[in-house]
């Protein structure tokens, strides 16, 4: 079972996916959380230059390729193996980041960019992803305080509000795969409505 985490800029995606993992184990159940950019060796390198303030200049399809890369190489040596070997896989960032950042963000049209990621992840697609979901001006305040808060600067609220709608507009089409909630709720709260669709898709 692979369940994806996706929102903006802090949405608190890496509070509720260590919260799921604890839960998940403590139901015993072996369960693995991992993240996008930058889990593996190789996406470690790929994750700093992508994030690296002065690589402003990169071309928007040069990125897509990058995190494209970043996700080949997290599904074929992370994400497949514990798949394979029976446990519950918990990702911070999937696709749908792409979509939203490489394509809307970066307006390059959805369908390359969905070719793109789908190609690179062989196929992989989550059974539930979780959008934690929040104005941009909420998260983004939440967000200045991290140490890469610098680089959140350097795109216009418009970048970030595009990057929400998609999410939002991912979801939409697709009721049954998401669990859309409101990332200004308590992550008491949050967590809990996470455990509940996460319970139902494992005894489903
Ligand atoms: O989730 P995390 O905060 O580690 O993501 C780091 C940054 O990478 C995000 O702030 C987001 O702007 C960027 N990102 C992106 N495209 C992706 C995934 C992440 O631009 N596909």
């Amino acid at each position: 079972v692979l369940i994806a985490f996706e929102g903006g800029e802090g949405a608190g995606k890496s509070t509720q996916v260590r919260r799921l993992q604890e839960w998940l184990a403590d139901e015993g159940l072996t369960a693995r959380a991992s993240f996008e950019p930058g889990a593996t060796p190789p996406g470690a390198g790929i994750r700093s230059i992508v994030l690296d303030r002065a690589q402003v200049g990169i071309a928007p399809r040069a990125e897509a390729l990058l995190y494209a890369a970043d996700r080949a190489q997290h599904v074929h040596e992370v994400l497949r193996p514990a798949l394979d070997a029976g446990e519950v896989v918990i990702t911070d960032r999937f696709i749908d980041s792409s979509l939203a950042y490489q394509g809307a963000g970066r307006t390059i049209p959805l369908d390359d960019v969905r070719m793109l990621s789908r190609w690179a992840a062989q196929g992989l697609r989550p059974d539930l992803t979780v959008l934690l979901d929040l104005p941009p001006e909420v998260g983004l305040a939440r967000a200045r305080g991290r140490a890469a808060a610098d680089r959140l600067e350097s795109e216009s609220l418009e970048f970030h509000q595009r990057v929400r709608r998609t999410f939002q507009e991912l979801a939409e089409a697709d009721p049954d795969r998401y669990l859309v909630l409101d990332a200004r709720r308590s992550p008491d709260e949050l967590a809990a409505a996470i455990r509940v669709r996460v319970a139902e898709l494992l005894s489903g």
